[in-house]
């Protein structure tokens, strides 16, 4: 299915754009956020410069715009370089003075003669008592028209001028055209929305403050375009998931049963819960795509064994696959004895699993001698091919997205999907990421765990922090040292990480590690095996010590710097510890002095655990942004929709989808040859070439 050829000038690279050229061109690609015509129709106005403001000299007050008929007056050239010119000017209301620094004298003297009219504007200021506007524009009265505009101020970066920005989007502004509508009439009707290109011209017109806010309407209808663009893509994936037949994946227990009796543990009632509604799912014939939020610790890991031995109970295989290496081999180390001791054979697949290794492994997992696959995303590739795969969980899912999911399920006749998350996401986001994926939560976390005791200390305390975890370690404690990250710079970010291992080293002696992400992974895995059996005391670590990892002795967590790590960030690395019995403590050190806002996050950690309650009070605090870091959870990231602001349009726009898709499954009829437009706009197309050709 071909882009409609009309679209084609927002497809545009930049520099086609009047006053961008090469040199712009990158750095208004990073302030828009894309390099092409559209990227620059999404970047809207935060404020706008009014010139149709017209008082009298007398009433012109300080600081604002003012387009004003006056007479000129008396030059008076600057005597000197540093001095600036001065023309004076009246109305019938007072005088006033045109200021012009380094002007080339003959043409002012051309352009502004003795006793002329002339329209002047710019903003008013007032010098020795007498109001003056410096370097103005000016215009003979015939043309007041042409001086008397209300100017869009764009965000803007080192480089890029409002003037740049104004006269870029002007043109892009240019090559737009009315496109079939694709909304609802009724009710876009209600909603008192303009069209597609009423929208994008009033949008880079703002002229009241009401025009800057979300609530506008034509603000209000990109916003929703947008999240009906992200609902319809979310439904014809997965209807077309639910289109490739699924299948029933009941087995008879046996498996499980085997699985359960070899648990050192019993399962929490919310593990329980959770596991009646994914068992219910794979029985039925349809697909599962279900999500398994829990926070850290949860123990969300062995509600996915016992799915994976459902799946291999009905004679399927299943796999894991996990974000990284070090989690795909962890998964490995915990899963595969719990798999073992229920009878189940289960493989380990990575990206570093080469030649005759790899290839044996691919066998197993073609001839189905492998029941499970526990890996990364390398399970996704070409050439791994499988017997008969029933299900796929996928751990800590943020990091992967629609279209790696649409691969997977390419793998399988009928593949149930469990997704897997420690990321507190809040209903509205669920939505955007998933749709409506069905959710199960774990909000109870396994007994006998105490609270972890966090600390704050700034960071002149960190000699006695030390000293402290020198008896604490004597007592056999297992240590993590988290060093920061350092904005932009992995040379100076391991610089401060080698040189704390260097200090700890001293103090501690050999048994101190150092993991970092310019580490080759299997480096990286020969330290961290060595933390988990206990032959290091301490594991110093830049950010890698990544989400998921399971030491279970170690009991204390050092975060320094932490007031430069996101909330959601710290819960996740706290959530290293308290992962056994002993009692846990994390030392939050930070570097002073912490404004107010800092001091108030840091003790938000201090005070909760829960990452719903951190999530939230972080969102206040914050008001909006970069919530929970969604950005990097590879959550989508909205260019005109603004979930505090156009929230219950998503309530909309899901039962809108919902409905196109009841109605025209196939998306033939008149409007969505329109809906194809906005896909295409917003880049989604791949979901609706799928859905034709499946
Ligand atoms: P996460 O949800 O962060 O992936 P894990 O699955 O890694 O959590 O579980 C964390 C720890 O809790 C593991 O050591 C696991 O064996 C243990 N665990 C899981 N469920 C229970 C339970 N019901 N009772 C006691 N311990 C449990
Ligand atoms: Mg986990």
């Amino acid at each position: 299915m071909p882009r409609p050829f009309d679209l084609d000038p927002y497809f545009r690279a930049l520099t086609t754009l009047p006053g961008v050229g090469p040199r712009i061109a990158p750095l208004m690609e990073r302030l828009v956020g894309g390099p092409k015509v559209i990227d620059a129709l999404w970047h809207k106005p935060i404020d706008y410069i009014d010139r149709r403001f017209a008082p009298p000299i007398s009433e012109a007050p300080a600081g604002k715009i003012a387009t004003i008929s006056v007479v000129i007056g008396k030059h008076a050239p600057n005597a000197r370089r540093q001095q600036p010119y001065r023309i004076a000017c009246s109305d019938a209301s007072g005088t006033m003075s045109l200021v012009f620094f380094n002007p080339r004298k003959k043409w002012l003297q051309e352009q502004l003669p003795e006793g002329a009219r002339r329209v002047v504007s710019g903003k008013v200021d007032y010098y020795q008592g007498r109001a003056q506007i410096v370097n103005p524009d000016f215009v003979p009265e015939a043309e007041r028209k042409t001086l008397e505009t209300v100017e869009p101020v764009y965000p803007l970066t080192a480089g890029v001028t409002n003037k740049t920005m104004n006269k870029a989007i002007l043109g892009a502004l240019r090559l737009v055209r009315p496109l079939p509508e694709w909304l609802d009439e009724a009710h876009k009707k209600r909603e008192n929305w303009p069209s597609w290109d009423e929208a994008m011209a009033s949008v880079h017109k703002p002229m009241r403050e009401a025009d800057l806010e979300g609530a506008n309407p034509a603000r209000a209808r990109l916003a929703y375009d947008e999240l009906l663009a992200n609902q319809l893509t979310l439904l014809l994936v997965r209807s077309r998931q639910r289109k490739l037949a699924g299948r029933s994946y009941d087995g008879d227990g046996a498996v499980r049963a085997r699985l359960r009796a070899a648990l050192p543990f019993e399962l929490t009632g919310a593990q329980e819960k959770a596991l009646i509604d994914i068992s219910a799912d794979m029985a039925e014939p349809a697909r599962m795509l279900r999500l398994l939020q829990g926070d850290v610790g949860s123990g969300k890991t062995v509600v996915a064994a016992l799915a994976l031995a459902q799946a291999v109970e009905s004679g399927a295989q299943g796999a894991i696959i996990a974000p990284t290496e070090i989690l795909a081999r962890q998964h490995g180390e915990s899963l595969k004895p719990l798999l073992e001791a229920a009878g189940v054979r289960a493989v380990v697949l990575t990206g570093r699993d080469k030649g005759a290794a790899r290839e044996t492994i691919l066998k197993q997992i073609a001839s189905g001698a492998a029941q499970v696959v526990i890996g990364t995303h390398a399970l996704f590739q070409k050439d791994v091919a499988y017997q008969d795969l029933g299900l796929a969980v996928i751990d800590e899912q943020h990091r992967f997205g629609v279209q790696q999911r649409l691969m997977l399920s390419e793998k399988g006749k009928g593949v149930d999907v469990l997704v897997m998350t420690a990321t507190p996401i809040p209903r509205t986001l669920t939505l955007t990421a998933y749709g409506d994926m069905e959710v199960s939560r774990l909000d109870e976390k396994p007994p006998g765990r105490k609270p972890i005791d966090t600390r704050l200390f700034s960071m002149d305390k960190i000699e006695s922090i030390a000293e402290g975890l020198q008896r604490r370690i004597s007592e056999g404690a297992r240590v993590y040292w988290v060093c920061p990250l350092v904005e932009e710079s992995d040379v100076m970010d391991l610089a401060a990480a080698e040189e704390r291992y260097d200090i700890l080293k001293q103090r501690f002696g050999e048994r101190v590690g150092l993991v970092h992400g310019k580490m080759k992974a299997d480096e990286r895995d020969v330290v961290m095996a060595k933390f988990a059996a206990g032959d290091l005391d301490v594991l110093v670590a830049t950010t890698v010590i990544e989400v998921g990892v399971n030491v279970p002795e170690a009991t204390i967590m050092v975060i320094e710097h932490a007031e430069r790590f996101g909330l959601s960030q710290l819960h996740q690395l706290r959530g290293r510890v308290g992962r056994g019995g002993d009692q846990s403590y994390c030392f939050l050190v930070y570097a002073g002095p912490l404004g107010e806002i800092a001091k108030e996050r840091l003790n938000i950690m201090r005070d909760s655990e829960d990452g719903f309650v951190i999530a939230e009070k972080d969102l206040m605090l914050r008001g909006g942004g970069d919530v929970l870091g969604v950005r990097q959870s590879g959550l989508p990231v909205f260019k005109n929709a603004d979930l505090n602001m156009h929230g219950d349009l998503l309530a909309t726009a899901r039962d809108d989808a919902r409905l196109i898709v009841q109605r025209d499954p196939n998306l033939e009829g008149e409007r969505s040859e329109a809906l194809r437009y906005l896909l295409y706009l917003y880049e989604c197309e791949q979901a609706f070439a799928n859905i034709r050709s499946g």
